[in-house]
């Protein structure tokens, strides 16, 4: 049988981030300043840095500005919604990202909610999810935005197709049903948002045409789960324990690839499927803020 084909999410993010470094280019040329990110990390959580550390090198590699604003554990909710609040202030700022979790004395809703939905580049804002379900320009959070981008970039049709989403988190299965239903080139789909309380898993999953695993439970997809033909974006990372890997442990999706490849058309990889899109929609978000096309700038 023929297998599917792999969409190279690594190909797509270093071409977009090549178009993006064109347009930061174009800017210093024209006299503007370059985009200004801005990352808030609380405590020392080792996930975290990594995240933001990655955040802040695609910064530099794309001609962006980037402030790292690192604060102890012991920081107050009332200290932290005031440096949101600075940073909303300052014009020489156009998008700011709190890296989560937060510490358990924090309401990380009180904190979203305090950012300026403008400079809300993460998309986690309830205006910006507002928006975005309306239909309205807003900032649409990061893995999404990249899974939309790559089903433009392979051109897959998605109009008329059940979209079948498996996870309904806030900042990816939700969003990406929203989105996979919306009037819109990429869109039109008839979606169904499944989770862990779904009856019927596998025949839900078996009508889909566009699969789009988001649960967080390694190789937890199997070729049982797929109808033939279908297109399937892995959304899943999970690290788990691998002695043969020098760093001890290996990236897993949610997909067990090697069951599914022969019966699918399409399939994101892990690694180098949807993870590598993820930053570059967030660097995507904070070009559009800088050149006030989501948020009209008032300069
Ligand atoms: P999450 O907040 O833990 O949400 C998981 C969702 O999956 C929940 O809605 C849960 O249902 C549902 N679920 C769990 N077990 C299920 C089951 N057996 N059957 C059906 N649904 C089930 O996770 P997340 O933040 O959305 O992340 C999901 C995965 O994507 C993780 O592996 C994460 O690391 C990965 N991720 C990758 C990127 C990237 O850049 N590639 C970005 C973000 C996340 P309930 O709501 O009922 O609990």
């Amino acid at each position: 049988m023929k297998m599917g084909q792999i969409i190279d999410g690594k190909m797509v993010a270093e071409s977009m981030k090549a178009s993006i470094a064109a347009e930061v280019k174009e800017l210093l040329a024209s006299g503007k300043r370059a985009p200004h990110l801005v990352a808030i990390l609380v405590g020392n959580n080792g996930a975290s840095e990594t995240y933001v550390a990655n955040k802040v090198k695609s910064c530099e590699e794309l001609g962006f500005s980037s402030t790292l604003l690192r604060f102890s554990p012991s920081i107050t909710e009332e200290e932290l919604l005031q440096a949101v609040r600075d940073v909303n202030a300052n014009e020489d700022m156009d998008g700011l990202i709190v890296q989560l979790p937060l510490p358990d004395h924090i309401n990380p809703d009180k904190v979203m909610e305090t950012i300026d939905p403008a400079k809300d580049v993460d998309g986690f804002h309830p205006i910006n999810i507002g928006r975005m379900a309306k239909g309205l320009p807003a900032y649409i959070s990061a893995t999404p935005q990249g899974v939309l981008d790559l089903l433009a970039y392979y051109k897959i049709e998605t109009a008329g197709k059940h979209c079948v989403v498996v996870g309904r988190s806030q900042i990816v299965g939700l969003p990406m049903s929203i989105l996979m239903q919306r009037n819109h080139p990429v869109g039109n789909c008839t979606v169904t948002l499944t989770h862990s309380r779904t009856k019927n898993l596998v025949e839900m999953c078996q009508q889909a045409d566009i699969l789009i695993a988001a649960l967080g439970k390694p190789e937890f997809i199997t070729a049982e789960h797929v109808k033939p033909g279908a297109v399937i974006i892995d959304v899943g990372l999970t690290r788990v324990e691998d002695a043969s890997k020098k760093s001890g442990f290996a990236l897993k999706g949610d997909v067990l690839f090697d069951d599914v490849i022969d019966k699918c058309a399409y399939i994101t990889p892990v690694p180098k499927g949807v993870g590598p899109m993820t930053i570059v929609s967030l660097m995507k978000n904070t070009l559009l803020s800088a050149k006030g096309l989501i948020y009209p700038k008032n300069n």
